[in-house]
């Protein structure tokens, strides 16, 4: 190992792993990030929040003390959020074994979901891990795409100012989170959403309950129920125009109680909305199709086709009792 590399700092609780390489950076001699990073990396460019995986994990892995495995170092990511949604032969070992090249992996159309593209963090945790720690850092947690807010502290994370538009979108700016100001202009950055309705919520914790979990793929059954309950959909070209015609408009229907959701917007990017939504956002293609989509996609569709909450956690493999204090609920 390079001598250099004794004083990695190992990811502190719910640290991102590129969090590491910042805190890393500020006790360097370099003022070049990219310069600190070359003992460990040459992935170390264009470091935002959006992948599932990326080789500079790996590499990271490499210089971290072998009591420091790769199962510790996926609680440092968002692969488990992400691999509930890719087929097996997708997740897991094969992403991590065969991330080998520069490339990120991230899922299609990830463009088009909001929070992939700037770090947001939470001012308390921010506060509190100053104290604690003597340094801020970037939140595993709070880097899911699909959770606006801290599950600590309930108030909603800090990203993009809306007054100057700046953010934190590459780590090698070498810049940990900081209170609550835009570091820019000054403008407050903190902000009560407008939008805060149940679905938003369940999509929150849902969310981050996937990444708490093991990771295991839900994919198959998760496209088996929405098939099941989209019976009309089942049916090839040969089907007659009325019928093509009557399921073309249980899809238009579908979708439009997707996006006139509130909470489906306050997920997609500006991008979404200027795209062909069709194109994007087929509801054939998603189901029955091999690509991989992101999370948002099937878990807006599975809210609109399948609407009970307890049948979606059934198949997504959440098990809300089990994380209750069973003596509560009989009182
Ligand atoms: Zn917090
Ligand atoms: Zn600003």
């Amino acid at each position: 190992m390079n001598t250099r590399l004794n004083n990695f700092p190992l990811p502190l609780p719910d640290e991102h792993i590129l969090s590491t390489l910042v805190r890393w950076h500020a006790v360097q001699y370099y003022e070049n990030f990219h310069k600190s990073c070359s003992g460990i990396s040459t992935n170390s460019y264009n470091l935002k929040p959006d992948s599932i995986w990326r080789r500079i994990f790996n590499d990271i892995l490499n210089i971290l003390p072998d009591s420091f495995g790769l199962k510790d170092l996926i609680k440092h990511t968002l692969l488990n959020y992400y691999s509930v949604f890719q087929t097996n032969g997708f997740s897991q070992t094969t992403i991590v074994e065969n991330c080998s090249s520069e490339r990120k992996t991230t899922p299609k159309f990830q463009k088009f979901i909001k929070n992939t593209k700037e770090w947001r963090w939470c001012h308390f945790c921010t506060e509190e891990d100053e104290e604690k720690y003597g340094t801020s850092y970037w939140h595993c947690s709070h880097q899911i795409p699909t959770v606006a807010r801290c599950k600590i502290h309930a108030v909603d994370l800090i990203g993009k100012c809306r007054q100057c538009n700046f953010s934190i979108r590459d780590l090698a700016s070498g810049l940990l989170p900081s209170g609550s100001h835009c570091r820019q202009c000054g403008a407050l950055l903190i902000s009560v959403s407008k939008i805060d309705c149940s679905v938003k919520q369940w999509i929150c914790q849902t969310s981050e309950y996937l990444h708490q979990s093991n990771g295991d793929s839900k994919i198959v059954i998760i496209k088996e129920e929405l098939k099941n309950n989209l019976e009309c959909f089942l049916e090839s070209n040969r089907i007659s125009v009325a019928r093509r015609n009557h399921s073309f408009k249980v899809k238009n229907a579908i979708f439009k109680s997707i996006l006139t959701e509130n909470s489906a917007s306050e997920f997609l990017s500006p991008e979404f909305h200027n795209s062909y939504y069709f194109r994007i956002f087929n509801v054939n293609s998603i189901i029955f199709g091999e690509e991989k989509y992101p999370p948002l996609y099937y878990l807006l569709l599975l809210k609109a086709i399948i609407k009970d909450d307890n049948k979606i956690n059934q198949i997504l493999g959440i098990d809300l009792e089990g994380s209750h204090d069973q003596s509560l609920s009989y009182n």
